[in-house]
């Protein structure tokens, strides 16, 4: 038996594979809709039908007229010619929209008629006003109608007890146009599930509060509940608790109560203070059926099933708790509402790198898609599953199945699209990233021309415009024997594009007298001198992390290996003391408060094809960098 103790530490006792987890949670849920409310026409919109509708009307409700024109007998009008018109006597009444007739139309005469005028007793037909000509008393008529000409007679759109709306179709507005015309004002749906959302974590503090040391921004409990109504439920959120057994325990049991599922995020892994397992353990019968799940990211993901209503425990790091969540947990909930599976669209797609992957796990993997050569070229964005905004820069995600151990380059896979228009963007810019980028990207995204920027390094970037898989290539490079940026990297048919000069230098804390009024070189060696002196250093690909081996000259000064991939890693890990020193730009370290001594002015710049795939769209860029030669003076870059 499960008990409700905590315990500081626990293994998963079984890691499922992904079908055999899923497969186990739908049995224990045996998941189908709730019960079935009446809503108003007003708050339809996203419901879905619990019942098949009838309609109880005729639409349109009585034969009308679809033009304006005049009421006739056709056989009236059989030889009417241009050379012959025929003339009719007016009846003395107009017909207008809403006003039933009173005279019937006798042979020889006509009715003025409106669109969408009930057509009179003995009228046939309606003749056009563009087709007639007014004389006096009568009209001259110089074409002839064929029986029924336009008029909609009553039941042809909608028949009196036809079904007009099938149960378990999502209404939407022509739905809402459907259920109005034959006058209902509300319709059965499936009640929709009441799911609580809860974060759990000493850390967590929620967004628009201040951000204490330590502590992050519970990202997990919006995006569930954003999620959860996306799938059809009403989503209450509950906000985080702290990991302490007792308030944990009252808040869970609390939240279990009053909603018909229950949806946690954090503390389900091995480590200290992870209890939250241990606390739904006591919700009830079935319990647990799933703990620990074949599925990278996802692997702590827990699934319970208690007094019949669901219970998941997604893992804490949000890219992980959103693909358990859609991959095994939205599925069931859809169920709950009745939905019907959720519509994906697949794309298919090249791998430019190889992808490894753990073997023995279902694996997703993020990728933003550019347009290659052949096709579509899907480049992995992973930033690790603590990342959030992987989501933001992706357009979809592969799957590699457990029994893969890496995806080749050049693999073709299938990409599953987040939303229905991922169209890959107009713009591919791969490379190095500057925040000086921004300014140009935001001027051309105001043209509509939007522009995807992948950091990858200036290597990455020039590795991915050779392949032709990107247009433009950000990069800064030095070449030690020329003493030349980038141009010496360019291959054959490629040309640069200038973009600014930025100042790279030495970032410290203020007053720290090893580096602050010191040369570089008095700097360097009171630095490498000094055993106490942690160096951040930067990932390898990067111009900077070259920048800083030149400077170093083989010496591997504490810290070395810790080699974030941006500067303003670099500048957090020197303002928090974690490190003393490291590289990054000007404006960095200005915004942080930091110390800089300069090191190089480098030259961040553009290398494209001369023959690019859109010629127009490169244009576009450069008009856009010219103008925005003022933001990127501002951001603290010098243009040219
Ligand atoms: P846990 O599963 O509780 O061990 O958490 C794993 C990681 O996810 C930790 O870095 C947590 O700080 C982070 N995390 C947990 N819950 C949330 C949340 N609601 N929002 C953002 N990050 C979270
Ligand atoms: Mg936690």
């Amino acid at each position: 038996m499960p008990t409700t103790t905590p315990m500081a530490q626990h293994q998963f006792l079984r890691i499922l594979s992904r079908d055999a987890a899923e497969a186990a949670f739908l049995a224990a849920l045996n998941p189908a809709p709730l019960g079935i409310e009446e809503v108003a026409l007003d708050h339809l919109s996203g419901r879905v039908l619990a019942q098949d509708i009838a309609a109880p009307v005729d639409a349109p409700p009585f034969d009308r007229s679809t033009v304006d024109g005049f009421a006739v007998r056709a056989a009236d009008l059989f030889e009417a010619s241009g050379a012959e018109p025929v003339r009719l006597g007016l009846n003395p009444e107009t017909i207008a929209c809403g006003t039933a007739p009173r005279l019937a139309v006798a042979p020889g005469t006509a009715t003025p008629i409106a669109t969408g005028g009930p057509l009179p007793r003995g009228a046939d037909a309606v003749v056009m006003i563009e087709h007639t000509e007014p004389e006096g008393a009568q009209i001259a008529v110089a074409r002839a109608v064929a029986p029924g000409s336009h008029v909609a007679f009553a039941g042809s759109d909608i028949a009196l007890g036809q079904t007009l709306l099938r149960k378990g179709t999502v209404i939407g507005a022509r739905e809402i146009a459907m259920l109005a015309a034959v006058g209902l004002d509300h319709a059965a749906v499936w009640r929709r599930p009441r799911v609580a959302v809860l974060s759990t974590g000493d850390e967590l503090v929620q967004p628009g509060q201040p951000l204490r040391p330590a502590a992050v921004y519970d990202s997990n409990g919006p995006v569930i509940v954003a999620a959860l109504r996306e799938n059809g439920c009403e989503a209450v959120h509950l906000g985080a608790v702290p990991d302490k057994a007792e308030a944990m325990t009252a808040a869970v049991q609390a939240a279990f109560a009053a909603h018909d599922a229950l949806i946690l995020s954090g503390g389900t892994s091995k480590g200290a203070g992870d209890l939250t397992v241990a606390v739904i353990a006591g919700l009830g019968s079935p319990g647990i059926v799933a703990h620990g799940v074949a599925l990278k990211p996802g692997k702590p993901l827990c699934l319970a099933v208690c007094a019949g209503k669901p219970v998941v425990v997604l893992p804490g790091f949000p890219t992980s708790a959103m693909f358990t969540f859609h991959e095994l947990v939205a599925p069931a909930l859809r169920r709950l509402a009745g939905l019907p599976p959720r519509s994906t669209a697949r794309v298919a797609a090249r791998l430019p790198v190889r992808l490894t992957s753990e073997l023995g796990r279902t694996e997703f993997a993020m990728v933003a898609l550019t347009e290659g050569p052949e096709g579509l070229v899907a480049h992995p964005v992973s930033k690790g599953s603590g990342a959030v905004t992987a989501f933001a820069q992706s357009d979809g995600f592969l799957t590699v199945p457990a029994l893969a151990e890496s995806l080749p380059a050049g693999t073709e896979a299938e990409v599953t699209l987040f939303g229905p228009a991922a169209a890959p963007p107009a713009l591919a810019v791969v490379g190095s990233h500057c925040v000086g980028l921004d300014a140009v990207v935001g001027r051309l995204a105001d043209q509509g021309l939007r522009a995807r920027i992948l950091a990858t390094g200036s290597q990455g970037g020039l590795a991915a415009l050779r392949r032709r898989e990107c247009d433009i290539a950000p990069i800064h490079l030095l070449d030690p024997d020329s003493g030349l940026y980038n141009r010496p990297f360019l291959a054959q048919g490629m040309r640069l594009i200038p973009g600014w000069r930025r100042m790279q230098g030495l970032l410290f804390r203020p007053g720290d007298t090893r580096i602050e009024g010191r040369t570089l070189d008095e700097a360097l060696a009171a630095l490498l001198a000094d055993p106490d002196a942690i160096l951040v250093n930067r990932n390898q690909g990067s111009g900077t992390r070259l920048l800083m081996d030149r400077l170093l000259k083989g010496a591997r000064p504490p810290g070395y290996w810790n080699q974030p991939a941006s500067h303003n890693a670099v500048a957090a890990s020197v303002a928090q003391g974690r490190a003393d020193w490291g590289m990054a730009i000007r404006p960095v370290a200005e915004a942080m408060g930091l110390g800089f001594l300069p090191v190089a002015d480098e030259h961040y710049d553009f290398a494209v094809w001369q023959e690019p795939r859109d010629p127009e769209a490169i244009a576009a860029f450069e008009a856009a960098l010219t103008e925005s030669a003022p933001d990127i003076r501002r951001g603290g870059f010098t243009p040219g």
